[in-house]
């Protein structure tokens, strides 16, 4: 068999460990995930009870493109229909814009620690992922804009940052923007946390969008709209790139279940409100805490927070056999996901021994 050879570059994704896999390994009944920024207080409501009256028509294949999901989100972020593309997860829309904008041998700029999919996605076509080191924690943008060469296609930005939580600001942004333009590159901002920000100098992305046309902003219903079971993203952008993405997608990429529990979702505000209020206070909590068992968290705008940390895989492993999943990034750092607020305690009271025995 003959496989193509540029695929042995990619170091395959690894997922959070599930909550069931380690109940079956260690036998433990209570066990607490903090490590795949999921919303711990599930899916809204509304989308559960849009799922179930689902049911009965899943004999029939979805609506390909999605109608009245596209329809609800246009007019809520009040873009043109034309300019949206809705996918299996905005993983999914990430790997579109790879097949769409990459060929062998060109070149793709993102940071480092990252969101891994983009440089997955980019090695998949045989094009090479630049990364450019964080600065200070935070996306160094003048030296990911030096990074821009001829080949250069694509710029992933990732804001707020997965795994580290901090945004860039607009101002930053814009002076990107403009090399980018003049180098014809596209600018991708995946903004899966968007609706967790609180920063006053966050960009507004969509109204970036109306001045330029080298811009794809991607969001996430897995994230604060707690649906990341069911697969559901999109893009927004110029309606010529949005064509060329849709060549790429396949006929139903996304199920029936998620486009109506997403839909419904949109509309659940309360749902919304108490997440991020739930958020802000667990950030604050464990931020705090971390602070007194001796960390440095980083100032985090998403759902989750990131502390430099020695030996974090040991670490981790040593919390996993006490039933707590958190993630470790390389070996020099943690992140850990806001959890419910008993979550919080039971990770803080472990760490707090954890750190009594030395
Ligand atoms: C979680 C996450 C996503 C969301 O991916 P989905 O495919 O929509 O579940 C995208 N980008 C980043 C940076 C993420 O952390």
């Amino acid at each position: 068999m003959k496989i193509n050879e540029h695929l042995k570059k990619i170091q395959t994704y690894k997922p959070g460990k599930p909550i069931a896999e380690l109940k079956r390994e260690l036998k433990l009944e209570e066990i607490v995930k903090l490590a795949s920024n999921e919303n711990p207080l599930g899916p809204s409501p509304l989308a559960m009870q849009a799922m179930r009256d689902a049911i009965p028509t899943l004999n029939r294949y979805p609506e390909g493109d999605c109608p009245l999901l596209k329809q609800a989100l246009a007019a809520k972020l009040e873009v043109g229909e034309n300019q949206l593309i809705i996918g299996n997860g905005s993983n999914e829309i990430l790997i579109f814009l790879a097949q769409a904008c990459l060929g062998h041998g060109d070149e793709a700029v993102m940071a480092v620690p990252g969101f891994p999919v983009y440089k997955i996605a980019t090695q998949m076509m045989a094009a090479v992922p630049v990364e450019v080191p964080l600065k200070n924690g935070v996306h160094d943008l003048e030296a990911m804009g030096c990074r821009i060469t001829d080949k250069t296609r694509l710029l992933f930005l990732c804001n707020p940052n997965n795994p580290t939580g901090t945004s860039i600001s607009d101002d930053a942004l814009r002076g990107l923007l403009a090399t980018a333009r003049d180098k014809n590159v596209l600018v991708v901002i995946d903004e899966a946390y968007y609706e967790y920000v609180c920063d006053k100098a966050y960009p507004d992305s969509l109204a970036l969008l109306k001045t330029n046309e080298n811009l794809v902003v991607t969001r996430s219903f897995s994230k604060i709209y707690g649906l990341a079971g069911l697969r559901v993203g999109y893009a927004i952008g110029p309606p010529s790139i949005v064509e060329a993405l849709e060549k790429v997608r396949q006929p139903f990429n996304v199920n029936s279940l998620a486009q109506c529990a997403a839909l419904a979702a949109l509309t659940d505000d309360e749902h919304l409100e108490k997440s991020i209020q739930l958020n802000r206070e667990g950030i604050e909590y464990l931020a705090a805490e971390l602070i007194a068992l001796g960390y440095q968290p980083l100032p985090s705008q998403a759902n989750f927070i990131y502390f430099p940390l020695n030996a974090a895989q040991a670490f981790c492993r040593d919390l996993l056999s006490q039933g707590l999943i958190l993630r470790p990034i390389g070996d020099t750092a943690a992140r850990i996901t806001i959890g419910l607020p008993e979550e919080n305690e039971r990770l803080v009271k472990t760490l707090k021994t954890k750190k009594e025995r030395g």
